[in-house]
């Protein structure tokens, strides 16, 4: 028997009425790049995107189209964001820090027909020209489009228009369609730090699911009164459900735009009150460095801090908690889980541990959201004991997790039986909490046995003197492979090798220990911040240990 409950589609356009109609109150505060504010309403930025829907609508702009956008996080995103979508037309945010060649491949394997783009990065979207694929005809100046030289070989390539142009005039309603809940909604692409970027097409329903159970406590905890700075891009997998989760629950939201230097995020989360705010632990450290600098930058009201994308370092974590009080909510995602999979969220069985034992277990990346089912496998396919050591690859399966890849016939992430291989390899603690040691293609096989690079980056960012690390593994005639330490030190330090190496000393296994370190000035990062293990890997490919 069937129940007797409405059955109404699960709608992006449903998020933008709530926030419209019932949280009139809250604002958007978007910051520019000369660091001057523009301030807007939920109604407001639905009157917008409304006139948008309108203008595609009248460029012949149909459902399922794509519209890829090159922006930060700032208001007008925020209405191509909800505008698009709701009307039926599918999302693409593209990272604008991305080599020219990959958004290229990216573009054309979406097929866009408009891109938009923040005046800021025209400079990027001119370096694209020669590579938008046939179908993209107009790009849309999130500014003004004067700002692009008369002649601009972009000019000659296709229409170039401004934002404002092209909604003034546009009624601010839109009769917004009852589309089907699965209906594509966004696409993300993987940012490709372990092989060719792959699309990851969202539907509304799977979007609206994701944020909110990110509204939720144990989760980004987003309630009414919050004022929200996602700092997480709005193209790095929607802002992990931000720009989202914000109309769900109605609460103002900073978007701070291009500028994000701890002194400019520090400003605006003191000036308009930010309670809470999300980034990649890179921005957190800075913010650290900076904070610690001076002990006059105190925060009159701490705001709540959420962190993810890769490991966080455990010192930047344990700085932020014994220094200001703050402690950071450590969540694991990807692109193809929308992105939140699991929060480090405390639980009642180590709710009154101390500083240090807590940090030890807020290392870990958490335990599943409600909506995400987990399983971890050894390499017979047999589930693991839930002991903190034993380890296999994460799979997951739920309602915001991809089925298929965009444009892709099959994938071997994706198992046959429902569940989709992370390629994170990961240890389960008894409260149930994961711990990723490796992902699946970084994992250093020495002597038959595994070493743990995560584990060892992590230890060696407590030293004093270490500011970047990283590690892989390297030929050796008798092991196979060893690990090789790459370090950035600390801005006037000259760490030795040996006290790099003796740091190691009871912190892990003695046969992990590197037997080589190097210092280096920079290591090679991805574009969504993470270092980037390929390239190091080619670097190194003739190295050998031993
Ligand atoms: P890519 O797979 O191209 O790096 P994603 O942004 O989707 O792009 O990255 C997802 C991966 O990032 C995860 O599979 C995991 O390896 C890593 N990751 C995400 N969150 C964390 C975290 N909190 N700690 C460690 N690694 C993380």
């Amino acid at each position: 028997m069937l129940g007797l409950m409405q059955d109404r589609p699960l709608l992006i356009s449903a998020i933008l009425e709530h926030a419209a109609r019932n949280h009139f109150g809250a604002k958007i505060v978007s910051a520019r790049p000369d660091g001057s504010r523009v301030r807007h309403t939920w109604p407001q930025i639905a009157a917008r995107a409304a006139q948008l829907a309108h203008a595609l609508t009248k460029r012949g702009v149909s459902q399922g189209e794509r519209i890829a956008t090159l922006a930060w996080n700032e208001h007008r995103h925020l209405e191509v964001y909800y505008g698009v979508s709701s009307m039926g037309a599918v999302l693409h945010t593209v990272n604008p820090r991305l080599f020219a060649e990959q958004i290229g491949f990216i573009l054309a394997d979406a097929q866009d027909t408009h891109l938009f783009v923040d005046a800021t990065l025209l400079k990027v979207a001119e370096g694209l020209t020669e590579r938008l694929p046939p179908c993209l005809k107009t790009v849309v100046v999130l500014g003004t489009a004067a700002e692009l030289p008369a002649d601009s070989p972009l000019r000659a390539r296709c229409e170039v228009i401004d934002h404002e142009s092209l909604l003034a005039g546009q009624p601010e309603r839109f009769d917004w369609p009852d589309l089907d809940e699965r209906a594509a909604s966004s696409l993300c692409y993987t940012s490709g730090t372990t092989g060719d970027p792959k699309g990851v097409l969202y539907s509304h329903r799977s979007t609206l699911l994701h944020a909110m159970a990110v509204v939720q406590p144990d989760c980004f905890n987003i309630r009414a009164v919050d004022v929200v700075m996602p700092v997480v891009p709005m193209f790095h997998v929607n802002a992990w459900g931000m720009p989202y989760a914000a109309g769900i629950a109605g609460c103002s939201m900073v978007l701070p735009g291009p500028r994000l230097d701890p002194a400019s995020l520090f400003q605006l989360i003191e000036e308009e009150g930010v309670t809470g705010s999300a980034g990649v632990p890179t921005i957190w450290s800075a913010l650290l460095q900076w904070l610690r600098a001076d002990p006059t930058r105190k925060f009159a009201r701490p705001p709540r801090l959420a962190v993810g994308g890769t490991a966080l370092p455990t010192a930047v974590n344990a700085g932020f908690l014994k220094e200001y009080g703050i402690e950071i909510l450590h969540a694991w995602g990807m692109t193809e889980v929308s992105p939140v999979g699991s929060t480090g969220a405390r639980l009642p069985q180590n709710a009154d541990w101390d500083e240090d034992r807590f940090l030890d277990y807020a290392r870990k990346q958490g335990r599943p959201l409600f909506g995400v089912e987990m399983r971890v496998r050894d390499d017979k396919g047999q589930d693991i004991a839930h002991d903190g050591t034993a380890f296999g690859e994460l799979e997951v399966r739920g309602p915001w997790v991809a089925s298929a890849y965009f444009n892709r016939a099959s994938d071997d992430a994706f198992t046959g039986d429902g569940w989709f291989r992370t390629g994170d390899v990961v240890t389960v603690d008894e409260l149930g909490c994961i711990e990723i040691v490796d992902r699946a293609k970084d994992v250093i096989k020495s002597g038959g046995e595994w070493i743990s690079s995560i584990t060892l980056e992590n230890v060696i960012l407590g030293h004093p003197d270490v500011a970047q690390a990283a590690v892989i593994g390297i030929r050796h005639s008798k092991w196979d492979e060893r690990p090789l330490l790459l370090v950035v030190p600390k801005e006037g330090r000259t760490p030795g090798a040996e006290s790099i190496l003796r740091f190691y000393e009871g912190k892990v296994a003695k046969w992990w220990i590197p037997d080589q370190v190097e210092f280096v000035d920079k290591l090679p990062m991805t574009a969504t911040g993470k270092i980037w293990k390929a390239e190091l890997k080619t670097q190194y490919r003739d190295r050998v240990a031993g």
